[in-house]
């Protein structure tokens, strides 16, 4: 079982002097096989540990609020690794050029680094590792199943990812080994966060805010009490109650996960013991069969699992594989060639981004969705669907669609800037993952939404009423 991949052809740096983890979407001490890995190789060759996180000045479409959630978040993981005398070292600017800084200044034997499929981090990876004289190695925390082993090429959907992963889960789905205090101590001294406060905070200023302030505590202790909380209430009905907008059933877990401050697997895992506890099994160890949700813990569990591991592990599959993951170009033949037939179709009504913004449209679910959104910072998962379905549908063409939905999602949603987020807006617009249905109007052979089928489904006078 192994989750690492070497980036270069590199096997030893003989006259090294450390070995360095750079954490990167993955901000946790705990259950970090990137740092594990990192620390196993220091022992072996009696060399003193560093993480080092780069700090970057553009947040894209982020808000203030997101990058001050993973300040006090990183700030937690600094106090945690000091304790194991392992020093973290904060680096601010373009990462490229502050990471080869401080290859340059410490000469490391190897440098380890967590995985972020998105396509900025991938370059700077293959940058770096092509110019680096030392062995480079990228670690799969993120994933259950690491990307690359799940599969070598991107996945038609959750039906041809699902038994992939059946297959190797068992393998996967195991304690990782912990951290020792390590033994070696750093040659120097390190610049902690603190003193660098100054600095940070004339950063975190000039960031826009989006005036959605977190409810969620920062921090892998408070992600972890989050997931007992849930596992305990509300995970035994999410089978039944996942797809209703009116209960509060989802885990909210997504913006520890999105954060890296949980990993997927300890939610496996801790799930699991909990399955044991009960009697159960978990579904995706035994059977390559899509869970069909319903009433009972057995379902709820699969259910969950089902969102968790495969529907998340086939995002990162996507973009992993897939660099046009935010545009048409990544979208299927037939979804690209439908989208085509029907460019010029005329719509009913076009939003603006402002218009849509300030939810401002003909349609109290969707304004309702959009209030939930910029009010809390989250939108339920299936309202999601909805609201990114109507934005193809309300605006000029589909690049357009493409643009608002992900600057929208980016900056409201304290899980965006995912591959989840891209997945779940290409999967709604593009058609990703998903067949073609009937023809129609502006979505061509893309699945339809409608209100009607929102009544449908759940009591949405509520859903409006709670968010008018
Ligand atoms: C248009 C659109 C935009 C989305 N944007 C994001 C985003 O920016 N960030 C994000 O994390 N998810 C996104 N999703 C996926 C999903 O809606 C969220 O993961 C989920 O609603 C988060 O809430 P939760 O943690 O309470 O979910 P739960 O229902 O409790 O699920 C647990 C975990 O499973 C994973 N998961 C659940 N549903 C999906 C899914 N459809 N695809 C991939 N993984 C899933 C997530 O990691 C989630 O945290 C989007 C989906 C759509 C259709």
């Amino acid at each position: 079982m192994d989750r690492t991949k070497h980036l270069n052809s590199i096997n030893l740096n003989e006259t090294g002097k450390c070995v360095l983890y750079v954490m990167s979407r993955d901000q946790r001490v705990a259950d970090n096989h990137a740092l594990i890995s990192a620390q196993q190789r220091a022992l072996k060759l009696n060399l003193p540990l560093a993480v080092v996180f780069c700090l970057q000045k553009n947040t894209g479409y982020r808000a203030r609020e997101h990058y001050t959630f993973m300040l006090d978040g990183l700030r937690q993981v600094e106090d945690k690794l000091n304790k194991l005398n392992i020093p973290f070292i904060m680096l601010i600017g373009n990462a490229f050029e502050r990471l080869s800084g401080i290859f340059h200044h410490t000469n490391p034997e190897s440098v380890f680094f967590d995985l972020n499929p998105l396509i900025g981090y991938q370059k700077l990876l293959q940058k770096l590792s092509s110019l680096a004289k030392f062995p480079i190695y990228v670690v799969d925390n993120h994933n259950i199943v690491p990307v690359w082993v799940a599969s070598d090429n991107k996945q038609v959907g959750a039906y041809t990812l699902r038994p992939r992963i059946h297959r190797l889960i068992g393998e996967y789905l195991v304690e990782p080994s912990s951290l020792k205090k390590h033994p070696i101590k750093w040659p120097g001294k390190v610049m902690k966060m603190s003193e660098l406060d100054n600095t940070i905070q004339s950063i975190v200023t000039k960031i826009k805010s989006n005036e959605v302030k977190i409810q969620e505590p920062t921090g892998e202790n408070e992600a972890l009490k989050k997931l007992n909380k849930f596992i305990k209430e509300t995970m035994p009905n999410y089978g039944l109650n996942k797809n209703n907008p009116t209960f509060n059933s989802q885990s909210g877990l997504s913006i520890y996960l999105h954060f890296g401050q949980l990993s997927s697997l300890r939610v496996a895992l801790e799930i699991q013991k909990y399955a044991f506890k009960n009697k159960l099994e978990l579904g995706i160890l035994n059977s390559p069969k899509m869970p069909l949700g319903g009433d009972g813990l057995q379902s709820s569990i699969d259910a969950f699992l089902e969102e968790l591991i495969v529907r998340k592990e086939l995002a990162d599959n996507f973009c992993y594989y897939e660099q046009n993951y935010c545009s048409t170009k990544g979208a299927s033949v037939w979804a690209q060639q439908t989208l085509n037939d029907h460019a010029k179709d005329e719509r009913e009504y076009i939003y603006s981004f402002e218009e849509l913004r300030i939810a401002k449209t003909h349609d109290n679910a969707w304004n309702s969705a959009q209030r939930q959104l910029t009010n809390t910072g989250k939108m339920h998962g299936y309202m999601r669907m909805y609201w990114a379905k109507k934005i193809l549908e309300w605006t000029e063409n589909v690049d357009t669609a493409l643009e608002y939905a992900i600057r929208l999602n980016d900056f409201y949603s304290n899980d965006g800037g995912d591959p989840n987020g891209y997945a779940g807006i290409m999967w709604a617009i593009c058609g990703i993952h998903d067949r073609p249905w009937f023809d129609r109007p502006v979505y061509g052979k893309i699945r339809y939404m409608n209100y009607a089928g929102l009544n449908r489904k759940f009591d949405l006078s509520s859903y409006i009423n709670t968010w008018q």
